[in-house]
């Protein structure tokens, strides 16, 4: 198939996400991808400045989990997990208890993020049930928060980005507290928390959980927040006997600069959310962890189960895609990897704070942010990233990037070149 036949079936028959199928904005037709790479269909080469959503943090095609993955076709491509088991979700459940923060002990394999926060949703529900808290029905969260697209999931992203007044009536109505306001590196004030901490007093009796991205917001603002606030988080969660959930599901594996966000606070959740990088983009799969305590009262609970299971739950090929992805992290010194990206987005982004376009730089870790004052324009601000040879894809007023861990440092000079001089050329 040539690409502009390609193209035209796309455009005839396929939904693109948070697109329209009226005279949609153009996309772009890719062959295939390597390291950081992305190949079009006519040959172009894109610098992938987007590791497709946080996920691809080794680049594409990598050679040690393609072949674990062919291995692991030949044996095993799935099975259903119902009253079966297997040695890629064993071994990945162990690896995941030992690697994320003290005190998560159970896993549950989900199929996408979303799901996996409707899972700790019913997790922090029944287990409120199970001790005799029906009456904890609610969550509470923060304003610019994004957690997945499903429906428990939506009525805990921000109410004004999140699509909170087309499904008025159908979403759970939950407690949003206002964001936190000091940056990551800012100066503390117990002030930042104080309104959450009013309001999680006022209905303590009915909330369930407190559910937050930990440290980075992303999809709801791309924004970097100071770790004590996560620790008083922590501290109010447990004297009003409400869960934390941290939805790690963009900063899980390296990205913020910590293997998992939390540990920025050194704090652990009682519920933790996984997907994304978990499988170093290859598949979908994400994972609901939680401790002993959250897992055991659920089970002694009635039904005297956890009401949840997916077909396609802990599929062999994704848990072991997710093995070979862990095994290349932890081999591959992530840490001097994400610190080096981090420079290099900090030098290669400072000359965009001269720009009029620009209201913030910010970077933390292997992600570069330029807050801008004025929303892109998406029908031609992709065309003017591909022209300059990079793969960006802004939203609202962010431009951003989180690149593969890989990624050298004159590709990423040549990424940041190019965000800087595509906002400078922005009305
Ligand atoms: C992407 C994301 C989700 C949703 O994951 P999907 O795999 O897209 O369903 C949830 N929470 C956070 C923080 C995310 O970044």
């Amino acid at each position: 198939m040539n690409a502009s036949e390609m193209l035209a079936l796309d455009r005839a028959h396929v939904f693109h996400p948070y697109s329209t199928f009226i005279n949609p904005p153009p996309v772009f037709p890719v062959k295939s991808a390597r390291g950081v790479r992305l190949t079009l269909t006519d040959g172009r080469e894109l610098i992938d400045g987007m590791s497709s959503w946080w996920s691809v943090i080794h680049g594409y095609s990598e050679p040690s989990i393609n072949a674990a993955l062919h291995e692991q076709i030949e044996q095993l491509s799935h099975v259903m997990f119902g009253g079966l088991t297997h040695e890629p979700a064993v071994r990945l459940a162990q690896r995941l208890v030992e690697l994320t923060p003290a005190g998560l002990e159970s896993v549950f394999f989900a199929d996408s993020g979303s799901v996996s926060v409707e899972v700790a949703i019913k997790m922090a529900l029944q287990y409120q049930q199970a001790r005799g808290q029906a009456g904890r029905q609610r969550l509470l969260t923060v304003r610019g928060g994004y957690h997945g697209d499903t429906f428990g999931a939506m009525a805990v992203c921000d109410p004004v980005t999140g699509m909170h007044s087309l499904f008025t009536g159908s979403l759970s109505q939950q407690l949003f507290a206002p964001r936190p306001g000091i940056r990551f590196d800012g100066a503390w004030n117990p002030a930042d928390i104080a309104d959450l901490a009013a309001l999680l007093a006022a209905h303590a009796s009915e909330i369930a959980a407190v559910i937050v991205e930990p440290i980075v917001q992303g999809a709801g603002g791309m924004w970097f927040y100071h770790p004590q606030w996560l620790r008083e988080l922590r501290a109010l969660c447990d004297q009003h006997g409400v869960l934390l959930i941290a939805d790690e599901i963009a900063t899980g594996f390296g990205r913020s600069g910590q293997l998992f966000a939390c540990e920025h606070s050194g704090i652990a959740p009682d519920i933790l959310c996984l997907g994304k990088a978990l499988t170093g983009g290859y598949m979908t799969l994400a994972a609901t962890l939680s401790t002993r305590e959250v897992a055991e009262t659920i089970s002694r609970g009635d039904p005297g189960v956890f009401m949840h299971g997916p077909t396609f739950m802990a599929n062999p090929l994704a848990c072991r895609a997710a093995l070979a992805s862990i095994d290349l992290l932890l081999a591959n010194d992530w840490q001097s990897q994400v610190r080096r990206i981090e420079c290099g987005l900090g030098q290669g982004l400072a000359p965009a704070r001269a720009l009029p376009q620009v209201a913030d730089v910010r970077v933390l870790g292997a992600i570069g942010v330029l807050e801008l004052h004025k929303p892109v324009d998406m029908r031609t601000i992709p065309q003017a990233f591909v022209s300059r040879g990079v793969w960006v894809r802004p939203f609202g007023r962010l431009v951003y990037v989180m690149p593969a861990f890989v990624m050298n440092d004159a590709d990423l000079a040549t990424l940041c070149a190019a965000m800087v001089e595509v906002v400078s050329t922005l009305p």
